[in-house]
């Protein structure tokens, strides 16, 4: 759905702002947001290249966006690690969501650990308790959502603009690296010391939960590290259900 038939009360507002963040630069773009959203501006980050490059600016820059993730309880060690080593650097706060314990406890009960490798319906549900949930009461009451989006992750984002109106959490959604590309993200992340998740050495480009992640192999879809049991229809999982997952995208090379 397209932010003027999602919203088109917030048009004018949203266009105004778009002018705005097209001519900036990601720094610049963030502290848009923080003076436009004052204290109702978050950002998630999934420790992957890009948002490792927006929390750097915003705690190097102390700006006013609360950074959270979402815990689902199958990250990769790697994902851990370098949460620990963001938190260590720069010493600031990143909030967590968890799943609500008794949803997983009763999908654990009733269909074991494994469950989304049977069905796309299961996989669905499992995504829904530890990650979709989750982010809906991270996001409750907000106005903005920064995240890592780049145009360069999915062909039908080619021509995607740095602000959309998100209908279904009622919100602004910031991409401030949407015209970004993936070398300049790698060298950014280098020459300014930004903890780098290691799983980007190993092939892999989106990193998500450990048991349906994996790298891919130089000239593969971006998607095809992601659930690649299934078909490439039902690879979403409901965080952003127009982007991420909504084309085949560009050979991307590990970080070097
Ligand atoms: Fe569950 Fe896999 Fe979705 Fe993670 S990505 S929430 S493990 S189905």
């Amino acid at each position: 759905m397209s932010a003027a038939s999602a919203a088109p009360a917030v048009l004018p507002e949203l266009d105004d702002l778009r002018l705005q963040l097209t001519s900036a630069n990601a720094l610049e773009r963030l502290r848009l947001v923080a003076e436009r959203f004052p204290g109702k501006a978050v950002f998630s980050t999934s420790f992957g290249l890009e948002d490792q490059i927006i929390s750097h600016l915003i705690f190097a820059h102390e700006l006013p966006i609360k950074v959270f993730t979402l815990d689902t309880g199958r990250n990769f060690q790697e994902t851990y690690s370098t949460w620990n080593k963001t938190l260590l650097k720069y010493e600031q706060r990143i909030e967590v969501y968890f799943p609500r314990q008794e949803s997983v406890q009763e999908l654990l009960l009733a269909k074991g650990p494994n469950s989304f490798y049977e069905s796309v319906d299961n996989r669905k549900e499992c995504c829904y308790i530890r990650k979709v949930e989750p982010l809906n009461r991270a996001l409750a009451g907000q106005q903005a959502w920064v995240t890592g989006i780049r145009a360069e992750q999915s062909q039908n984002r080619q021509t995607m603009d740095p602000v959309e109106w998100d209908a279904a959490h009622k919100l602004t959604k910031i991409h401030p690296l949407f015209d970004w590309t993936w070398e300049q993200a790698v060298a950014y992340a280098q020459g300014n010391s930004i903890p780098v998740n290691p799983l980007h050495q190993q092939g892999f480009v989106s990193i998500g939960c450990a048991p349906c992640t994996r790298a891919i192999k130089p000239g593969e879809d971006f998607r095809a590290g992601r659930w690649w049991w299934e078909d490439l229809s039902a690879k979403e999982c409901g965080l952003h259900s127009t982007a991420h997952h909504d084309g085949p995208d560009p050979v991307v090379e590990p970080v070097p």
